[in-house]
């Protein structure tokens, strides 16, 4: 047996899971969880079941890869085994000292006890998937932990530990951190033994729906909000614990399945999916076995970083790195600058500190790993560095060609750029096959996703070990390729060029951001720019010639730039803002559209909601098409991720793309032939569908 050991002491049968690293419950450890099972349930010696796991983890729960090869239901499919478990004559006892979640947690609640050592954790996370617990969680949970804490953990979704387990009644018994666990679970299963402790068969437990019962289903269902976008998924979650109390345990267990397959056919779950594996892919390359464990010399280990550039990005990015405990030094032209930055980290941990997030002693300790410079040589050690200064190429080259003089050989340089060529970044130096691009996004402490820009020269040594500390960050990391802006600023373009065009066509600012957060989305185009800053923005736009052949091309922007309208920063924009920051709708932003409008003849005209939405959406999921027809995204699913974790795209849409595969790509396909047509030179100009669009629309296909 591989997963699967099975060990006799005296009268107790301890199995053992050891399928590494999670004890997933794939079809072969399944097939052979149930032999031993039988095995124990056929010898008369044999009194007690212990069941338990190798590793950190007890059990991860299903292998989601399964369901797409058809494994996770052929037989013994888990519920089998489970029942089995549930029917047993013997006495079942769970021994977790690990992750027990989804399937994993249903395996241990199937037990007639259990038992928790210091790292256990329970979870029945598939809410987060849109979908509910369906190997009995919604049936046994109520009947071992009662209603409360089965409507808490099955409808958020989020792990606890063992001391709220013992609490709920989920654990039985906790082993210390301090005894050996397997020998004190042994231990406690001979007592229960000796103590003739009762077999319990769930099926025979009724449940009574008292009034306490009736409160707490219907307080909760009060408690939510039908306009949220896991409205369903958490009612279905609701309705399939009120079976446990409504139905025999069977039937419970039938409705459970039934209200499970229901769930798995909502496009709230299938864009929860979609999203789920689009995160498990990003990071693989087709050209390249990323996922091998490389050997120890071919992976930079990165003990000291440098980050240079004081600033907003750079601070935020130093803070990534000394939190998990590496040296970190911070660059920048003068003390000064570098003084503020180390300030500006410093305020950001003490915030922390008086959050209750960090205690004093990290904060002490994270301010010591991090130091500053103003020199070159300092940063020599470095075995990765971050560029974060100014968006502007000649600044770029002074900081790589001094970078290339004096960092150590085979040390990793990274540029932060959001929208500048990588591969002219990577010439400035004599090893462009060290440099890549890591796009942090605002905050970069906080934000999680980063993209990885890979340079034309960039080696896999490099992209390899970036990928592997991105994880270390807790990031997100998506691997692009280079073009201007990369995957997620490149599909903005054309998103918010349609935003500001409507304006000056007589939408106003108000009705786009409306529209949006209609959506779905975190926050409409226009209140992001005014967040980013219109100076920003404007600088950003300098290297694009687009207003060679559109004078209207980002117009109303470029004019509230000139009139020192940087947005949020100094309270005004494209709104107002008062002294908290409030924002109020702003007539003379409408003005300027009119008078701009005027200027460049557009002839202003009431603006449909669905047009707002339909230039807006299908721009920016035509420009997807053009990026992965150009091969700068590897697949569509990463442009999804850039979206739903960089831009606020409703991820219960499962991003653009995931999106226009839904609606059908026909339908983006000729919306935007017939807005070429509608809007005349504009049109023609900006209107063109994708070949890649075209081709998929016109046969029926979708992005992959
Ligand atoms: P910033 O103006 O806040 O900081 C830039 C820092 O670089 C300043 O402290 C400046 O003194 C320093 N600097 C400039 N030239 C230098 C040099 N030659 N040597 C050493 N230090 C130098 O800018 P920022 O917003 O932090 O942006 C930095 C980079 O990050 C840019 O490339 C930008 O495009 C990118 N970026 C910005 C954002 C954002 O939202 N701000 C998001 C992603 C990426």
């Amino acid at each position: 047996m591989n997963a699967v050991s099975f060990k006799k002491n005296g009268a107790i049968a301890i199995i053992t899971l050891h399928l590494p690293p999670a004890n997933l419950l794939t079809l072969a450890l399944r097939q052979e969880l149930l032999v031993c099972i039988e095995k124990a349930e056929a010898n008369n010696n044999i009194r007690a079941i212990l069941l338990t796991a190798e590793g950190t983890v007890f059990c991860a729960g299903a292998d989601i890869n399964e369901i797409e090869t058809g494994d996770a239901y052929i037989e013994p499919i888990l519920p089998t085994i489970l029942n089995r478990i549930d029917a047993s004559k013997k006495l079942c006892v769970a021994a977790v000292d690990g992750l027990a979640l989804g399937g994993g947690m249903e395996l241990a609640l199937a037990c007639d006890y259990r038992v928790g050592g210091p790292r256990a954790r329970f979870g029945l996370p598939e809410i987060k998937l849109g979908l509910l617990p369906g190997g009995g969680g919604t049936q046994r949970l109520p009947r071992i932990a009662g209603i409360q804490a089965s409507i808490e953990l099955i409808t958020s979704g989020k792990p606890i530990g063992v001391r709220k387990a013992l609490d709920y009644h989920i654990i039985d018994q906790a082993v210390p951190a301090d005894t050996p666990f397997l020998e004190a679970a042994i231990g406690y299963t001979q007592s229960l033994l000796d103590n003739h402790a009762p077999v319990f068969d769930y099926s025979a437990i009724p449940l009574e729906k008292n009034k306490q019962v009736n409160d707490a289903l219907q307080t909760f269902r009060e408690s939510l909000s039908p306009d949220a976008p896991d409205y369903q998924a958490t009612m279905r979650c609701i309705d399939a614990i009120e079976a446990a109390y409504d139905l025999p345990f069977f039937e419970g267990l039938q409705k459970e399945a039934e209200l499970f397959i229901e769930a798995m056919q909502t496009p709230y779950a299938k864009a929860m999916w979609h999203l789920f594996f689009a995160e498990r892919n990003a990071g693989k390359l087709p050209d390249m076995d990323i996922t091998r464990k490389p050997d120890k010399a071919f992976k930079v280990k990165v003990f000291k970083v440098a980050v240079i550039g004081a600033g907003n990005m750079g601070c935020g990015i130093a803070i990534n790195f000394s939190n998990i405990g590496l040296h970190t030094m911070l660059l920048d032209m003068n003390e000064e600058n570098v003084a503020r930055g180390l300030q500006r980290i410093e305020q950001q941990y003490t915030r922390a500190v008086s959050k209750g997030k960090l205690s004093s002693k990290e904060l002490n300790d994270r301010m010591r790993l991090l130091s500053g410079a103003t020199d070159y040589q300092s940063i020599a050690a470095a075995d990765l560095v971050i560029e974060a200064v100014f968006e502007d190429m000649a600044v770029k080259k002074v900081v790589f060609t001094e970078l290339d003089k004096v960092c150590k050989a085979g040390a990793i340089l990274a540029t932060n750029t959001s929208t500048l060529d990588v591969n002219e970044i990577a010439a400035f130096t004599q090893r462009p096959a060290d440099v890549v691009g890591l796009h942090f996004f605002n905050p970069a402490d906080r934000m999680r996703l980063l993209e990885v820009v890979r340079g034309r020269e960039t080696s896999d040594r490099v992209l390899v070990s970036v990928l592997n500390l991105a994880r270390n960050i807790k990031k997100l990391p998506v691997v692009v390729n280079v073009c201007f802006g990369f995957v997620g600023n490149r599909m903005l373009e054309p998103y918010a060029r349609e935003a500001f065009r409507m304006i000056l066509e007589g939408a106003s600012p108000q009705q786009v951001d409306r529209v949006l957060t209609d959506f779905g989305f975190a926050m409409g185009v226009v209140s992001m720019y005014d967040l980013v800053g219109l100076d920003v923005a404007y600088q950003a736009r300098a290297p694009l010639t687009h207003k060679d052949k559109d004078p209207s091309y980002h117009k109303l922007m470029d004019e509230l730039y000139w009139l020192e309208r940087y947005g949020k920063k100094n309270g005004v924009g494209l709104y107002r803002y008062d002294d908290q920051g409030n924002k109020h709708n702003d007539p003379e932003v409408i003005e300027i559209a009119a008078r701009l409008a005027k200027e460049l003849d557009i002839q202003q005209r009431e603006i449909s909601d669905r047009e707002i939405e339909e230039r807006c959406l299908f721009t920016l999921i035509n420009e997807g098409a053009q990026i992965l027809h150009e091969k700068i995204a590897y697949r569509a699913s990463d442009c999804d991720l850039i979206w739903v974790n960089g831009f606020g795209f409703p991820n219960w849409r499962g991003g653009p793309m995931h999106y226009a595969n839904q609606l059908g790509l026909q339908k983006i396909y000729h919306a935007l032939l017939k807005y070429r047509e509608q809007l005349g030179d504009y049109g023609k100009l900006w209107f063109n569908p994708s070949p890649l669009l075209k081709e998929l629309a016109e046969q029926q296909q979708r992005f992959i």
